[in-house]
């Protein structure tokens, strides 16, 4: 069942990818199949996967621990509604969620994708101030350069200049933005770095419902890596000011920077957590947003009697039993040594990219590497190299970067970052 040309000219008339035109698309490669870290092309070429499809494939792909739990549910129940219904796979998985997730974190909403379990986290937010008589309370905070999804709530708090807000102007509710963190991981740690967000703070609390942001390592608005002193600060100021504290683990969830949740690194715990992308290692949609009991109790004491969201495919059982068996893998496994000899591999990998007159900067973080270029990257051409090396690596603007599955050998990793040392060097 090989691709035709025709297939792929159907494609690129008829289907939208991600951030893709619809009147000059780049052709998308088509994968005929997918195995640990290998896409396998409709032609045969086999790539090693740089990307593990967005953050979530961690455990590589068709893992017989994944494909057995997802055939063993399968045959009992797909999907059935929430409302009034409950099952195993749904109890199970936030059983686990809840040991595995920072303290204090005890109430599991199961929804369908990272920006949904945005939106839920800051409706919670909301409706918990509203509960408190406080309706004032409603604004958002966050910090430059972050991203939090594609839908309304989370474009609205995504960075006003690389994000939507432009375009979108007249429909976005408008948040406060302080500047991005500026001291990097790993650097000494300059207390003037959060001196505009505490000021912020400072003046807006009494209509300020929560800050959100992503934990030590901000993504798709940037892949950059700040110190946890700036997240150990927010939380105090965040207690400080009456402000809930929104921790966005949608990429760093499940032991992607280095530690199970990129809280760890500041020894925090948020008062809402956003997880996705990695809870069912890389199979199918699922996301959750846990939080306090005494936020859920408060939510649940106001006006509404309630909290005021339920999707079509809440906790999925499908979906559950996959993230239930994916969690579990990763307890069994030792993924901490192994993430940890990634970030080895990658900084060694990667750092002959530091003396390339075209790159602005290497950094590399758990099991993330980024080298970020001066320029925009040219797309068709350097994905193309990248493909003729035999690795899938997909940039975006000036950034060129990796967070392959946890189940990379040495060997394929190196195969990677000589790739990638090898493209960007002649880009
Ligand atoms: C990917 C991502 C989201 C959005 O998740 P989707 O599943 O794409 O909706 C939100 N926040 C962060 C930090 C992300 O990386």
């Amino acid at each position: 069942m090989s691709l035709t040309l025709d297939d792929i000219s159907f494609d690129q008339q008829h289907i939208w990818h991600p951030y893709t035109s619809m009147i000059n698309p780049l052709p998308a490669y088509p994968v005929a199949s997918t195995k640990g870290v290998r896409l396998t092309l409709a032609d045969g070429t086999e790539l090693i996967d740089g990307m593990a499809s967005w953050w979530s494939a961690i455990h590589g792909y068709g893992h017989p621990t994944l494909n057995a739990a997802a055939k063993k549910q399968i045959d009992k129940m797909s999907h059935v509604m929430f409302g009034g219904l409950t099952h195993g796979p749904a109890i199970n998985l936030s059983r686990k969620l809840i040991d595995l997730s920072p303290e204090g974190l005890d109430k599991v909403f199961l929804c369908d994708s990272g920006s949904v379990s945005v939106e839920v986290a800051i409706k919670m937010a909301i409706q918990y101030w509203q509960a408190r008589s406080m309706p004032k309370k409603h604004r958002m905070i966050t910090v430059r350069n972050g991203y939090h999804g594609d839908t309304f709530g989370a474009m609205a708090v995504c960075d006003p200049i690389n994000g939507m807000h432009e375009l979108f102007s007249q429909v976005l509710p408008k948040h406060l933005f302080a500047p991005a963190p500026q001291s990097r991981f790993g650097t000494p740690w300059d207390p003037a770095d959060i001196a505009p967000l505490e000021q912020l703070m400072k003046d807006h609390h009494a209509q300020l419902a929560a800050l959100i942001l992503e934990p030590i390592v901000q993504g798709a608005g940037g892949m950059r890596f700040y110190s946890p002193e700036y997240l150990k600060l927010a939380r105090q100021l965040c207690d400080h000011y009456q402000v809930l504290l929104i921790a966005d683990e949608i990429a760093t969830g499940f032991g992607r920077s280095g530690k199970m949740f990129a809280c760890e690194h500041a020894g925090i715990s948020p008062d809402i957590l956003c997880l996705g992308k990695a809870l069912t290692g890389g199979y199918m949609t699922l996301a959750a947003t846990l939080t306090s009991t005494q936020i859920a109790e408060t939510i649940s004491s106001g006006g509404a009697g309630c909290f005021m969201h339920g999707p079509t495919f809440m906790a999925n059982p499908l979906a559950c039993a996959v993230a239930d068996a994916s969690l579990g893998l990763l307890e069994q496994t030792p993924w901490e040594p192994r993430v940890k000899a990634i970030e080895t591999e990658l900084k060694a990998g990667l750092s002959p990219c530091q003396d390339f007159p075209n790159v602005e900067d290497v950094r590399v973080l758990g099991a993330i590497g980024v080298v970020e270029m001066k320029q925009p990257v040219r797309m068709a051409e350097i994905q193309q190299a990248f493909v003729s090396q035999g690795v899938w690596v997909r940039p975006f603007g000036k950034l060129v970067y990796v967070m392959p599955p946890y189940t990379i050998s040495s060997e394929d990793l190196q195969t990677l970052t000589t790739a990638i040392t090898e493209v960007v060097k002649n880009h």
